[in-house]
């Protein structure tokens, strides 16, 4: 069979009449954004913000009309809203302040939301992120995690959650929730092996329903685990979500920080505040021996910190229970609670809950776009 093209789709979605004028999809320009990858085929439908509602059986009709056409193995549509172009091509300085429209996210219960990046994947920024949360949450906060790495959600197996979030009132998804920490991921929504094609825009769309059409309830920390990278749509995200600020997980190669000062560079052009360096895989102790040794060449993210002027919140080690504990759902922070490295994870949620809570008491929300 010949693989399914552009065409056949666009074809496809031409028979897809929106509701109120009579025209389709593609007669009113909706659709953009088609990505087809081994039959398995993204795009997204530009909708009025008011009408996204509204908008979302044609959103379900146009992906039931995609999957039904021969060679397409799955179909995903995301409704997106066009708002003035993000600042992210100018290499201006662009406040958040200046660059979007005076609406705010529903989300006035959470105290201070705070992004865990990297400027690249695997460096264990979402393994970070669950310790910290958990770290956060057993020094007396309530803390939600919100998954934003879309291109790789772990938030449910790092934390040991399952299942489908159910609908509350007003309609809005509750968060699941395990060790006292609340979880929402693009994990629980789609099927663990359906295609992870997400444009810039997409991206938006689905994180500003994550934090919109969720029913967080009263927090005092939302952690949120940024897709790695420092690309359009981490940019974007980092202008749209109502940051109090950003910790940025590096492994100590070069390389990795030259990622890492990418990716200081990309917070503090849309004026989030760093909150500081996490090195992680930072060394290594031999179980047997107690040998140290310093795989990735040590240190190097202190270095930049101090350079940078960048506060350096601490060092994790590379060991192998920090691994399987975290990729069996029961991060170390929780599962072994008095080992040295829960302490390093619990002193850096201290400083990090002492930063962004008393900051957050003089800092003004930021103004927003919402979809
Ligand atoms: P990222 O979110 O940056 O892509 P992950 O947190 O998913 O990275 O980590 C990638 C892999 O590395 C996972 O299997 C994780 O368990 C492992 N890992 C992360 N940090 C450590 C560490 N300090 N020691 C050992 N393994 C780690």
């Amino acid at each position: 069979m010949p693989p399914i093209n552009e065409e056949q789709i666009m074809k496809a979605l031409g028979e897809v009449n929106e509701p109120t004028g009579g025209k389709s999809v593609i007669e009113l320009g909706m659709v953009s954004g088609i990505v087809i990858k081994d039959g398995n085929v993204g795009f997204s439908l530009e909708v009025e913000p008011s009408r996204a509602e509204q908008m979302e059986s044609v959103r379900r009709t146009c992906e039931k009309v995609v999957r039904a056409l021969p060679g397409v193995l799955s179909a995903t549509a995301v409704l997106t809203a066009e708002h003035e172009a993000p600042a992210s091509k100018s290499s201006r300085p662009v406040s958040r302040e200046q660059s979007t429209a005076p609406a705010a996210p529903d989300v006035p219960d959470v105290g201070a939301i705070v992004a865990i990046a990297s400027g690249k994947g695997g460096v264990g920024k979402s393994t970070i992120a669950a310790n910290l949360a958990l770290a956060f949450a057993i020094n007396g906060h309530r803390i939600g995690v919100m998954d934003a790495d879309i291109y790789g959600p772990s938030m449910p197996r790092m934390l040991g959650i399952s299942g489908k979030p159910r609908t509350g009132e007003n309609k809005k998804l509750l968060p699941l929730e395990n060790y006292g920490v609340k979880c929402m991921s693009m994990g629980f929504l789609v099927e663990e092996d359906s295609p992870m094609i997400w444009r810039g825009p997409m991206v938006q769309g689905a994180l500003e329903q994550m934090l919109r059409d969720v029913q967080w309830g009263q927090l005092d920390i939302l952690v949120v685990d940024m897709p790695p990278g420092t690309g359009d749509a981490q940019l974007t995200m980092a202008q749209r979500v109502p940051l109090a600020g950003a910790v940025i997980v590096s492994t100590p190669q070069d390389i990795a920080l030259l990622d890492a000062r990418k990716g200081l560079a990309m917070f503090q052009r849309v004026d989030v505040p760093v909150l500081g360096f996490i090195e992680n895989m930072s060394y290594f102790v031999c179980p047997h021996c107690e040998e140290r040794s310093e795989i990735f060449s040590h240190g190097g993210a202190r270095k930049w910190a101090a350079k940078l002027n960048v506060e350096f919140l601490g060092e994790v080690p590379l060991d192998i229970e920090i691994r399987e504990t975290s990729d069996q759902g029961k991060p170390i922070v929780m599962s072994n609670p008095d080992s040295a490295h829960a302490k390093t994870f619990s002193d850096i949620a201290a400083r990090l809950a002492d930063k962004v809570l008393k900051e957050n008491k003089t800092r003004l929300p930021p103004k927003i776009v919402t979809l």
